[in-house]
């Protein structure tokens, strides 16, 4: 791992943060800071993050963004319902899985309270190469949990929604929140593992683009500045949205790539087709 002097780091806003991370496990229990702050961050920024969806759905001007037209379950008593169940997972469920992260975290080799922080552009490689990984992962997890018993007796909870809504990114049976889990968390404990250079403030911000990135694909709205729409090898809600309402195609998460090279976007690319050709019949139509 790379050493860097404290007296090379210019008064900066990354230096800020770096003394505030100290003062944050400065005489505590490194493990407990951890525990708290992972599992707090999940709260704010899973609900938070759905905030701007919720309010989405209370403008009638916004509701052209809609991906699917027809099938509305945005309601405020299923957004309700789900709600409550992500919390109660939450707790019951992530809770425990967090409680394990440190000690697991420690033995991979990973920086947790020390300073200085990593470079920029080492974090961003990092979180890049975990989103390529989780999205693999995720692929062939996602594809197994279509098959046959595991769908039935796992996955299909999560399929309660086919048309979903932001909330419903973690409305899942909890060995999917294992599995699906493993995925995000098995690329930092593998590349710690192997070069032993990677600090938790790294992993937290691959965390918090994770969930970022989960709950805009369930979000159910296409927007013209959503990350697919400026970023085309970018999932998003498009891609997953067809999912939930085919039960078909599309099993990855961040990516297009892998759905592309195994052929399960055909179905998808063929409706997208259809769907555009009807538009420009009905603009034809509208112009003569
Ligand atoms: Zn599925
Ligand atoms: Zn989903």
């Amino acid at each position: 791992m790379a050493i860097r002097s404290n007296t090379t780091i210019p008064f900066t806003t990354t230096s800020y943060l770096e003394s505030k991370w100290q003062s944050l496990f400065e005489g505590r229990n490194e493990a407990l800071v951890t525990l708290a702050m992972l599992f707090i961050s999940h709260e704010i920024i899973y609900f938070a993050r759905c905030i701007p969806y919720l309010i989405a759905d209370q403008f009638p001007a916004l509701q052209k963004y809609k991906i699917q037209q027809k099938t509305i379950q945005n309601t405020a008593e299923n957004q309700w319902k789900v709600f409550r169940y992500v919390l109660m997972s939450h707790f019951i469920f992530e809770l425990p899985m967090i409680v394990g992260f440190h000690p697991v975290a420690v033995y991979f080799g990973m920086a947790i309270s020390s300073v200085p922080f990593p470079p920029l552009s080492t974090m961003a490689l990092q979180v890049f190469l975990f989103f390529v990984f989780e999205d693999f992962f995720h692929y062939w997890a996602h594809r197994g949990l279509h098959y046959g018993p595991f769908y039935r007796y796992i996955h299909k909870l999560h399929h309660e929604w086919s048309a979903p809504f932001g909330l419903a990114a973690e409305y899942a049976h909890p060995i999917e929140v294992l599995i699906l889990g493993t995925g995000t968390i098995a690329g930092p404990l593998i590349w710690c593992y192997f070069t032993h250079d990677l600090h938790l403030i790294t992993t937290f911000t691959w965390m918090t683009l994770r969930l970022f990135q989960a709950v805009e694909a369930h979000s159910g709205y296409d927007f013209p500045w959503s990350t697919h729409n400026w970023l085309p090898f970018w999932s998003g809600a498009e891609h997953h949205d067809y999912h939930h309402m085919a039960f078909t195609n599309n099993f990855s998460t961040s990516f297009r790539w892998w759905d592309h090279i195994f052929g399960t976007n055909k179905k998808y690319l063929a409706y997208k087709q259809k769907k555009d050709n009807e538009l420009k019949a009905h603009q034809a139509k509208k112009v003569m």
